[in-house]
């Protein structure tokens, strides 16, 4: 076995970072489910979110951090004793704790955010970082905008929060300015010009906003950094923050060049990735690095003629290490049981014996409308099975009429805890009619926010998956229902809206 390299600890900020994506809002069981499959893949460090920013926020780190066993569970706070006995109040149950202090260092947020110089700023940190360092041995720190602030005055700072027991510095580039060039030299500076910095990890936070996220990351490392902070799919603020699987990725498949490993289990990758894009309700784009649909898809001939000839002549991963599923042709409508279980075992998908019986049924239901039944629709299938809330109301049946020149009319029967509710509608299209239907039944005033379907795979009898948002009494959800009939599929994610919100407390 070759030498495996120097380890790069993998911090992943989905939760926090990811969150604050325009749009994306998680719920608390939906965090503890992407922390538990961060914690599979292998990640050191979960950054569960920001404690003070609000009640739901605080709960939800703290529910993962009784929950996560082996990786670090981190909560964010700003340089302020409020927000430092937050994060540790929220993490102090992890069995691995961090808190990650921040505070900004360039000029243009001393002058306009805080109206304070700079020794004033030194003494923030050193204060903030020792107030955490009573309630908790391992703080990581950050200079807020440390890509825009002076180099002499970020040395300072961070030979001071060392001395006052920083374990992890990390050097943002909030605003997603620098280039690699430049930053590689950033840190390659640090490490000369900072005295006791042999004493903390270097680690880095980029953003996307030049599109060089990864880049700027990778090229930290190859300059000594040895944590990178990221998230899954590259969701994040504005256009993003560094995408985890491609760094990951990156320094596997180029550890030649690097000379750097991680703890990720690299099959894990697809499977969190479908995780993560389920519930913010960002879609993959097919093009993606990595996870996209189509990242290891050859259309060329020549290409095709050279994989069936040898596989490494075009491909420089393999699909199967990073756990993509394919399209390749599975089951059909003469598939048995046994043969759909060992599939969904390939898969990773672990169900219950009664979630099992259930999505064989449906299966085999799918399996008459639809000739071909690829590893795309047996997830959706599945998932569709492991649903984590509970069904208060469910789509019983459902009769559209629309076309032109005619007013769509809907007719729709509902069942909740054991009753039938029928009921009629017409609206200005399908969709609009099938939904005012339901919020007539159900007594809930839904607002419809995004809507958007995708088929799941190719052909026309596909199975069409709905992604909803929607608002229902101040709360705002994203929701999800698949059919080969797309009415259904919306009634679908509709009705799992619906029941989402009637599942919060
Ligand atoms: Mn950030």
């Amino acid at each position: 076995m070759s030498d495996p390299g120097q380890r790069v600890l993998i911090f992943d900020t989905t939760l926090r970072d990811g969150e604050q994506a325009p749009g994306a809002s998680m719920n608390e069981k939906e965090k503890l489910e992407i922390a538990l499959a961060l914690e599979r893949l292998g990640v050191d460090v979960i950054e569960a979110g920001f404690p003070v920013s609000s009640p739901g926020d605080f709960q939800s780190v703290r529910k993962v951090a009784k929950t996560i066993r082996n990786s670090i569970v981190c909560g964010l706070a700003r340089s302020i004793k409020q927000d430092i006995d937050a994060a540790a109040e929220a993490v102090k149950t992890a069995r691995h704790g961090r808190i990650h202090v921040f505070l900004a260092t360039s000029k243009i947020h001393l002058e306009h955010k805080f109206k304070k110089t700079p020794e004033q700023i030194l003494q923030m940190a050193v204060d903030a970082v020792k107030y955490a360092r009573d309630k908790m041995d391992d703080i990581e720190f950050s200079p807020e905008d440390a890509t825009r602030s002076d180099k002499n005055f970020l040395y300072r700072i961070l030979e001071a929060v060392i001395k006052a027991g920083a374990r992890t510095v990390n050097i943002p580039d909030t605003v997603g300015y620098t280039i690699p060039a430049l930053y590689g030299q950033l840190i390659a500076d640090i490490k000369e010009h900072v005295p006791n910095i042999h004493q903390a990890i270097i680690s880095v936070h980029c953003h996307d906003d030049l599109g060089m996220g990864v880049a700027n990351s990778l090229a930290a490392i190859k300059n000594g950094a040895r944590q990178v902070e990221c998230t899954i799919n590259g969701i994040g603020e504005r256009a993003g923050n560094a995408s985890m699987e491609e760094i990951v990725m990156a320094l596997a498949t180029r550890r030649d060049y690097y000379g750097c490993c991680t703890g990720i289990q690299t099959k894990e990758i697809c499977r969190v990735s479908r995780l993560v894009s389920k519930a913010t309700g960002f879609v993959v784009p097919p093009n993606k690095a990595i996870v996209g649909a189509n990242a290891f898809r050859h259309e060329a001939g020549i290409h095709q003629d050279g994989m069936l000839k040898e596989r490494s002549t075009y491909e420089i991963m393999r699909p199967e290490d990073v756990g993509f599923v394919g399209t390749g042709l599975v089951l059909g409508k003469h598939s048995g049981r046994h043969a759909f279980l060992e599939r969904l075992k390939h898969l990773g998908v672990e169900l219950k014996p009664a979630q099992l019986d259930k999505a064989f049924e449906i299966f085999k239901r799918l399996a008459d409308k639809k000739k071909q039944i690829f590893d795309e629709d047996l997830l959706t299938i599945a998932e569709d099975e492991v649903k984590t809330v509970k069904d208060t109301w469910s789509l019983v049946s459902l009769k559209t009429t629309s076309g032109t020149n005619l007013k769509p009319r809907v007719e729709l029967s509902l069942k909740s805890k054991g009753k039938i509710y029928k009921t009629r509608s017409t609206g200005d299209g399908p969709v609009d009619a099938l939904y005012k239907a339901i919020d007539a039944v159900t007594q809930m005033k839904g607002e419809l926010l995004e809507y958007s379907i995708q088929s799941v795979t190719r052909g026309k009898d596909a199975i069409g998956e709905v992604t909803a948002k929607v608002k229902i009494g101040g709360k705002k959800v994203i929701a999800h229902g698949a059919s080969t009939d797309i009415l259904e599929a919306s009634a679908k994610a509709y009705l799992n809206a619906i029941n989402k919100v009637l599942s919060q407390p």
